[in-house]
């Protein structure tokens, strides 16, 4: 089994889809790299980009190409300041020519040197392949694929060996939920203990402690500025941006000036359960418009779910616990890390191979088994709270309409990050040792599920809503 970090989970990135911005973006970066070590970089005159199957039939919808466009200018996709996206593309596609890793100016016309091919390639729905002219004439070509959650792998899985080193040395290595739950018997750990441990074997505490950290800082200004941003999404659908709206309605005349002066003013409304489901609301869709709109998010287990996990921790602080501090957000991203990775290892997080379930479920059965920590629960209730998130989310299809991460994506977001306190809440009130499904049960299901599921319900865009609303109806 190979190792996988709480940090590959949950990764900081630039919105609309982790499976299709994210990866591309990274799989760019990887072949310049790939590249570099075999000493062709230098030697390059063109380059071209072949998108197959779901990563073509979104693509648009998804940015892939500007994505692919901006890797291959070497540009971080954690760091890249997102303003600069726009004028970027604009000189890529005005010049017809692109600066390959910052350093070498290569001709780059989008149109014909980014090929959409509807054609699935046979290892992974979201395939692509990158192909370099060098001045001998001779010509290279290297296929990457994106595996969800911005996760990039080759077929030959090179780094496979380096991952199955780093779980070898995990204290406490985990397949499934049956081996969590039996460490933290024997250990007398909660579940987010045991993850720290695990992780402590990566890195130092004080950089876990930093990057879960910086994870939480755009988390929380992700849903900051989405709550705090009108308009409309692009794209052409005409999607009106809501968080704003709610925000305005729900705060009053509270006056605030900053992310943290706002969650302050938030403790201070009154909240009944209406206002508690809108306050939820908000926080997730103005996550996820910030995502439509190419903005920074925090990959969640993907993008298209990035709401979901930051809203219920904002649910946490603002609604449950007004002491809540980043001790609680700690505990709260490991645990969650942790039952995605257990998702990961056992049916997968990609769209394009499990549809929706496999993204918004996923996020909401993290965030249900997270909270139930922070609330309280034992690590049995944990993994009950998340299995019971999950089983309502079976079978959800991915349709997404016009490839864009809108709809359904965006309010997807808000009904995982209810459905997820939900779950928490039954768990907190059950007796685990008395359910009747298993956390790995619900994951052998999902996957089974995703296995049946055609592909016109994972991320084509060829069945669903995709189909039955129309872009001109929009
Ligand atoms: S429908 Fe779900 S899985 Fe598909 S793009 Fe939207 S959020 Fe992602």
């Amino acid at each position: 089994m190979e190792s996988i970090s709480v940090f590959d989970m949950l990764s900081i990135g630039v919105g609309p889809s982790s499976s299709h911005t994210l990866g591309p973006w990274r799989a760019a970066l990887r072949w310049i790299e790939e590249l570099k070590e075999k000493n062709q970089f230098d030697e390059i005159t063109e380059i071209s980009v072949d998108l197959y199957g779901s990563l073509s039939l979104t693509g648009k919808g998804h940015a892939t190409d500007i994505a692919v466009m901006l890797g291959l200018s070497g540009f971080d996709p954690v760091t890249f300041p997102i303003e600069n996206i726009e004028k970027e593309i604009d000189f890529i596609n005005s010049e017809n020519k692109l600066k390959l890793n910052g350093e070498l100016e290569v001709p780059f016309f989008p149109k014909q040197n980014i090929i959409f091919n509807r054609k699935f390639l046979e290892f992974h729905p979201n395939g692509m392949t990158f192909k370099a002219t060098l001045k001998d004439g001779s010509k290279k070509s290297s296929s990457f694929y994106s595996i969800g959650g911005g996760f990039t792998v080759k077929k030959e899985r090179k780094r496979k060996k380096i991952k199955l080193a780093k779980f070898a040395q995990f204290p406490f290595p985990i397949e499934k939920g049956t081996e969590l739950l039996a460490y933290c018997k024997a250990e007398r750990k909660s579940i987010s203990e045991i993850v720290l441990e695990n992780e402590k074997s990566l890195r130092s505490e004080d950089e876990i402690n930093d990057g879960l950290k910086k994870i939480w800082d755009v988390m929380l200004d992700s849903m900051y500025v989405g709550a705090h941003t009108k308009g409309t999404l692009p794209g052409g659908l005409n999607v009106t941006r809501r968080a704003f709206e709610m925000n305005k309605n729900l705060i009053g005349d509270s006056k605030y000036t900053n992310a943290d002066e706002w969650i302050a003013a938030i403790r201070n409304t009154e909240v009944k359960f209406r206002q508690i489901l809108k306050w939820v609301s908000c926080f997730a869709l103005a996550v996820n418009e910030v995502n439509a709109s190419l903005g920074r998010v925090v990959t969640a287990p993907t993008n298209g779910s990035a709401g979901v996990i930051p809203a219920v921790m904002l649910y946490y602080m603002v609604i449950e616990n007004h002491d809540a501090n980043f001790e609680d957000v700690r505990k709260f991203l490991l645990t969650a890390g942790e039952i995605g990775s257990i998702f990961k290892k056992g049916a997968t997080i990609s769209a394009a191979m499990g549809g929706c379930q496999a993204e918004i479920g996923v996020s909401s059965s993290m965030a249900a088994g997270a909270l139930c920590e922070l609330m309280g629960g034992t690590p049995e209730q944990c993994l009950m709270a998340s299995e019971i998130a999950m089983e309502h989310h079976l079978g959800m299809t991915c349709d997404p309409i016009a490839g864009l991460v809108q709809i359904p994506c965006i309010e997807r977001n808000a009904m995982g990050a209810i459905k997820a306190i939900n779950a928490c809440e039954m768990a907190l009130d059950s007796d685990p040792s008395k359910a009747k499904v298993p956390l790995d049960k619900v994951i052998a299901t999902m996957w089974e599920t995703a296995k049946d599921m055609t592909s016109k319900y994972k991320e084509t865009s060829e069945g669903g809503l995709a189909v039955q609303v129309n872009i001109s109806d929009c």
